[in-house]
């Protein structure tokens, strides 16, 4: 069988006393092996991290940059076989594992302008010969801590960031699907980086704790469930380290009466059941506002949703492949019990979906659920599968107040032709990310991302501006420069090299 082996310098020192199985979620078998690592193996990651941290801080950025613009080179030209085994350990389709990389890289495309973004800020004269300024400077080494989901983006929004700055970086990605990871380091290297700059760990809870008590990482950037998201949190900044936590969601989508409905089926079609629902900004929730917009939607949504192809993952034509694992297609289709016995109704029902060919792959059925009401568990609870649910909402102001008060904010859309709605809408609900007429509103690059309430633990967002912010500390100087005439006579005198 496949062995995915830790990528740190040395190796991963072949068998582990624990192992993991990676499945292939189109047809149900397994296909690999990932050993998970303990403190002694993160123990080498470090100290290999240590050794070359502080010659990449001094390297100039416009070189650690063109580090970066290798890399994307190099990441382009495997793309193909990057997306396919993305897909063939995740379990979306290949088309879907292209936009996983792609969207990595835009994070990369970003750290390629670093000389700029590290600029600093200065300002003459704060004084009687006063100047004042400031720089950013690295954290040494940054650790980061994925999900399954998003198993290339995620990384290279965390490592993009923290080593064009200057870090070193040690990722810990999920072990559900691993390799793709190992390539994009095995990439890095070939870039031109030094080996131990990006080194990948393997790992479940006992390697993330590992990272989070040692004294020598710095930061802790995390994505993942928002229990074990609150948990990395409390237990990094206990340790003394910055932490970032991103973690789990249930979007809202808001359909004002004047909506162009046929574009709000369209864009549910994919921002619901697209990646099998598996996102963190999928948009598993619809709110119709007022009863002839909620009758008229799900007159609409009926034919589109059963219009939509369940296949493998390298299925071309495929709209959505399975989902992860078989716990999960269990969990998924058990959120569909809870929700038929608090009373919603399964309007298109996904339980038991069998794929001709392919009868143990892990398959859900694309499920529409109508009349979810707030006290439902179902509702409240994030499912993370191919289930729509729709909420009806009498008024504006209820559409406004669902997504504000429930437990997540990670994002949030409106469908309206009614720019107060939507600019109303915007200020006033309490979600992180806000899309208008835009179904999945994840920031590009440059701008930065992230939720709030359990949705995001800690104060700086992911990439961008805000991921350099937190991936470096800010010093800040102030400098007066006497004149050096020495004779009394205050002449300027220019030194000389003799
Ligand atoms: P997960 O929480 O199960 O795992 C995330 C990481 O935590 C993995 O690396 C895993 O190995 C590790 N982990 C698992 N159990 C742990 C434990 N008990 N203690 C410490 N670490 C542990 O998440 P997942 O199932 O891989 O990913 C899906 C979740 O991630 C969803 O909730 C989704 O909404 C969320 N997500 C959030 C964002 C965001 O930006 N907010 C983005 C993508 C995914």
């Amino acid at each position: 069988m496949r062995q995915v082996d830790h990528f740190i310098v040395g190796g991963g020192g072949g068998s582990a006393a624990r192992t993991h199985q990676i499945w292939n979620p189109s047809t149900g078998e397994v296909q690999a092996e990932v050993p998970l690592g303990d403190a002694a193996l993160l123990q080498k990651a470090v100290d290999a991290a240590k050794k070359v941290q502080p010659a990449w801080a001094a390297t100039n950025p416009q070189k650690r940059a063109r580090v970066m613009f290798e890399f994307k080179r190099l990441v382009e030209a495997n793309k193909q076989e990057l997306a396919e085994l993305l897909a063939s350990e995740h379990g979306k389709v290949v088309d879907d594992a292209h936009g996983d990389v792609q969207r990595g890289l835009e994070v990369i495309e970003f750290a390629c302008g670093i000389p700029q973004a590290l600029k600093g800020e200065y300002t003459q004269g704060a004084g009687p010969g006063i100047d004042v300024y400031s720089m950013r400077q690295p954290l040494g080494i940054g650790a980061g801590i994925t999900p399954f989901n998003f198993p290339a983006m995620i990384p290279m929004w965390m490592f993009g960031m923290a080593i064009a700055v200057g870090n070193a970086f040690i990722l810990k990605p999920s072990e559900r699907d691993p390799s793709v990871p190992v390539r994009l380091a095995e990439l890095f290297v070939e870039a031109g980086a030094p080996e131990g700059l990006l080194q990948v760990v393997h790992g479940d809870k006992e390697m993330v704790d590992a990272i989070l008590d040692h004294e020598d990482i710095a930061a802790v950037s995390f994505v993942g469930s928002s229990d074990i998201a609150h948990y990395v949190y409390k237990r990094g900044v206990a340790a003394g380290k910055r932490v970032q936590a991103m973690g789990g969601a249930k979007n809202h989508g808001i359909v004002m009466p004047d909506a162009d409905l046929d574009q709000v089926v369209n864009d549910l079609a994919g921002a619901a059941f697209g990646s099998a629902g598996e996102r963190c900004m999928a948009l598993p929730v619809v709110v119709p506002v007022g009863h002839d917009t909620a009758d008229k939607l799900r007159e609409k949504l009926i034919p589109a949703i059963n219009g939509l192809r369940v296949g493998v993952s390298n299925d071309p034509d495929a709209h959505y492949g399975p989902v992860v694992t078989p716990e999960h297609k269990a969990r998924v289709e058990g959120w569909i019990d809870t929700a038929e016995k608090e009373g919603a109704e399964v309007v298109i029902d996904g339980r038991g979906f069998s794929l001709q060919g392919h009868e143990d792959g892990f398959f859900v059925g694309p499920t529409l659920l109508d009349r979810v009401t707030t006290d439902m568990e179902s509702y409240q609870e994030e499912i993370f599968g191919p289930v729509l649910q729709i909420v009806r909402a009498k008024d504006f102001e209820e559409a406004v107040r669902l997504p504000s008060e429930h437990q997540y904010g990670n994002g949030v859309a409106i469908f309206t032709r009614n720019g107060h709605a939507a600019r109303e809408f915007a200020h006033r609900v309490n979600v992180g990310m806000v899309g208008i007429n835009v179904p999945i509103p994840v920031p590009v690059s440059y701008h930065s991302f992230g939720g709030w309430k359990r949705s995001g633990f800690g104060d700086t967002d992911q990439y961008g501006m805000e991921g350099l912010k937190f991936w470096t500390k800010a010093k800040k100087v102030t400098q007066r420069w006497p004149d050096g005439g020495g004779d009394g006579s205050n002449a300027f005198v220019i030194p000389t090299m003799g």
